[in-house]
């Protein structure tokens, strides 16, 4: 249950507090913890009318509402303005005014005349600029109470300031192709119901939408065409100009010298498919989501989830900012923001920092296999225009890597001379002398890389985790109060290595399932609260734990929806192919078993084989093998590390707590280091962990984490071998800046 606690921090905000300890956002223990004021603390208002003058205070939806600050929904005419909208200002507030909802619209807890009485934060936003960071407008009130405690600046606990908040109908982690697909699916649906109103906001912990995304990518168009039919039409002016359709297309299998070439199966071929520079392609996606509705916020980075009383997710929080390394406030500092949904949609991509939390605490992994991963790290270029073949694909497996690891590497030829190569090498391998970052420089000194590279010019580079796990890894993606999509739960077709098209179906399947799912509860609640009415005792209502009873959604239909969709076909004929590299034949085994499955069996089998271990477990002593001597970089193919990561426009303040969270550096070096040699320097491809020599220390070492450098690739959190590394959001808007990747 909440109560409107005050509404004096800004024009368009509300701010609400929990009243029932455990409860959602967990703003009452924070308080509590805090000894808050009984004036900070929070109050029930059971029935009757508040200070915002709301009846009912219920922990539902339409009860939060009630207490909002009057403020517009975005119209038609808003979001058709949002279009052609370039300066930063325009974009800043969402308080423009309303248009009347539509005179079809069905009447429901989402109809306008509540909606219309929803909050509206106050957020800066920053496009295309840098540093772009996350802005928020900070009321006058907090500013005071933060003046206030300075005076007693060592008892002053920052969680003792309550969060901001706002409530929406769902709310979606992540701005990738999982979450921007759910969102437009979304308000597509809701827009064609005549409830424009109907909430979804989207959080991007990138400063700008497509920042952070780095993939291929070559993309298999169905889910696009779904989702924005005339995404390619010459007559639609906001079609995506970027893509290259795909053309010649061959599997090699590489020695140190040669390529051979092997047959490609069927189903890996690229025809109909698209050669695009992800990134590009997610930004265009967010400029849609807005077209539609969506209130996209990049440069927020969920730090938390929060939960109901009843243990379901009801949304989720932003970290705090302008907190200093040693863990005390600044002056920059702002208290995060709580979002507050009925549907909360975990699109965070590939081992989210949350979306682990989520599945630990409902046990989604229960009846699956481990996840297992690769790092996929990959560079731009600009090539000489008479080795530039528009369209070309290439993959190849073999040389460099170990003929008893999973992995192989892509060339792909796009735009104006482009080429994007990279190399993704699984994360079970065993060896810690192994960097798949040399990995990947070695592989460009292959005379199939080079001879397209020479002359060339290296413009970007970027690294990112993939889902390697397939159909036997994915957990239960429905949990009370919201669904994993994307990535997250992983849908990547590993043999394939595409994973877009599945991200943007799972997203457009949750949001079906969601809109189904409030809009039957909404009818349900709306019967229920007239019931309540007229019993004049709300109260009765409500389960112990202030809940109105049946107010938790719960996604089944999407996980059916899962089951009958072509992403579970697809992953299904392919479930064998990644596991049988898994034996002690490595490469050769599981090339001819794959093979055999591809253009004979085609998943038509009875078995399916496991992964026994997560990646991490696979990691063998450094004194089982022998160090790999990596070649120096030349400068003009192959890079040093420190060079390639400014190519990625990676910015983090550094007077900020380490988001690479290690509770004892120092215990770590003692557990870590004699076994493993220092391999979280060489599996990380930013350079962001060192063993710095230091004679007091008991291993001559001393552990360094240089986290600004990180470029949030999360292979650390996978890798580490005593899993003692906690990736968490930096700051919003921090991280890398990518460019075409
Ligand atoms: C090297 C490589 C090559 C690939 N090649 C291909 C290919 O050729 N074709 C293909 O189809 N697929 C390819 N893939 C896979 C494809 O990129 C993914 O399947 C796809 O990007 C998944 O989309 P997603 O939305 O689930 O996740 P992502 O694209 O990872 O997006 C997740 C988003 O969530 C944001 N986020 C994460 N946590 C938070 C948080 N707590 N708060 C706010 N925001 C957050 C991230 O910044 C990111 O923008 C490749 C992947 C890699 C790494
Ligand atoms: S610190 Fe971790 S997440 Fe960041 S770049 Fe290195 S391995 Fe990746």
């Amino acid at each position: 249950m909440f109560a409107a606690a005050s509404a004096s921090s800004g024009p368009a905000v509300a701010v609400r507090v929990c009243w029932k300890a455990g409860g959602c956002g967990a703003v009452l223990s924070a308080v509590q913890a805090a000894g808050a004021t009984p004036a900070m603390a929070p109050q029930r208002s059971a029935s009757g009318p508040t200070p915002n003058g709301a009846a009912n205070q219920r922990w539902n939806s339409s009860a939060l509402r009630r207490t909002a600050i009057p403020a517009a929904a975005p119209s038609s005419s808003s979001i058709a303005g949002r279009r052609n909208r370039t300066s930063r200002t325009s974009r800043t507030s969402h308080t423009s005014p309303s248009s009347p909802s539509s005179p079809s619209a069905p009447p429901s807890r989402y109809s306008h005349s509540q909606s219309s009485r929803r909050p509206r934060l106050a957020i800066a936003r920053v496009y295309n600029s840098a540093p772009s960071t996350q802005t928020r407008f900070f009321s006058e009130s907090r500013r005071r109470r933060m003046a206030d405690v300075v005076e007693d600046e060592d008892s002053f606990d920052p969680q003792s300031i309550e969060r901001e908040s706002d409530m929406v109908d769902v709310c979606i982690i992540g701005g990738g192709p999982a979450g921007l697909s759910a969102a437009i699916r979304l308000k597509q649906l809701a827009n064609e119901a005549g409830n424009e109103d109907f909430r979804v906001l989207l959080l991007e912990k990138a400063g700008e939408i497509g920042a952070h995304t780095m993939s291929g990518a070559v993309i298999q168009p169905d889910a696009i065409n779904e989702l924005i039919p005339n995404w390619l039409d010459e007559d639609n002016p906001e079609r995506f100009e970027f893509a290259t359709p795909a053309g010649k297309d061959s599997m090699n299998f590489l020695t140190k010298t040669m390529a051979i070439p092997l047959p490609m199966p069927p189903q890996m071929h690229n025809d109909g498919n698209y050669i695009v520079s992800l990134n590009q392609y997610v930004s265009w996606l967010g400029a849609r989501a807005e077209e539609v509705g969506v209130e996209v916020y990049p440069g927020f980075a969920a730090s938390e989830v929060l939960y109901a009383p009843d243990g379901s997710v009801c949304g989720v929080a932003t970290n705090d900012v302008g907190i200093g390394r040693d863990g005390k406030p600044k002056d920059s500092f702002e208290r995060g923001m709580e979002f507050h949904a009925r549907v909360t949609l975990f699109g965070e991509g590939c081992h989210g920092s949350l979306t682990k939390q989520v599945i630990k605490k409902f046990d989604l992994r229960r009846d699956s296999d481990p996840q297992t991963y690769g790092l996929g790290i990959k560079e731009v270029w600009e090539v000489n225009p008479e080795v530039f073949e528009k369209g070309k694909i290439v993959h190849a497996m073999g040389y460099p890597l170990p003929y008893d690891l999973y992995g192989g590497g892509f060339m792909y030829h796009f735009g104006d001379n482009l080429v994007t190569l990279g190399l993704v090498t699984s994360l079970d391998y065993k060896n810690p002398w192994l960097s798949p970052y040399n990995e990947f420089q070695r592989m460009k000194q292959h005379p199939l890389f080079r001879k397209v590279l020479e002359g060339g010019k290296c413009i970007s580079y970027g690294a990112r985790a993939l889902i390697e796990g397939g159909l036997q890894s994915i957990p239960k993606v429905a949990f009370p109060g919201g669904a994993i999509i994307g990535d997250s739960a992983g849908f990547v077709n590993v043999p394939k290595v595409k994973g877009t098209h599945n991200a943007m179906r799972s997203g457009m399947l949750a949001a079906e399932a969601a809109w189904n799912a409030l809009n039957t509860d909404a009818d349900a609640a709306a019967a229920e609260a007239a019931e309540a009415a007229e019993t004049e005792n709300a109260a009765a209502e409500e389960d112990e734990d202030g809940r109105v009873k049946g107010d938790t959604v719960f996604l089944y239909e999407y996980e059916e929806a899962l089951r009958k969709s072509s992403i579970w076909k697809e992953l299904k004929e392919v479930r064998n192919m990644r596991p049988s590299f898994q034996t002690p034949l490595g490469m050769y085994w599981g090339v001819l078993y794959s093979g055999i499955e591809a253009l004979v069996l085609k998943g038509r089998v009875p078995w399916t084989l496991h992964h026994k271990h997560a990646d991490h477990e696979n990691t063998r002593p450094a004194s089982q093998f022998k160090k790999i001597d990596y070649p120096k970089p030349d400068g003009e193919i192959t890079f040093d590390i420190l060079t390639s990561v400014s190519r990625t426009g990676t910015n983090h303040e550094e007077d900020q707590p380490v988001h690479l969270q290690v509770k004892d550096w120092d215990k770590h070096t003692e557990e870590t280091y004699p076994e493993f040699q220092g391999m979280e320097n060489r599996f990380c491809p930013a350079g962001v962990y060192e063993y710095i020599e230091d004679a007091s220390k008991p291993q001559g070492v001393r552990f360094q984490i240089n986290a600004q450098n990180c470029i949030h690739c999360k292979t650390c959190d996978i890798k580490a071998p005593k899993q003692d590394i906690n990736w968490q959001v930096p700051q919003g808007g921090e991280g890398p800046k990518y460019y075409m990747t």
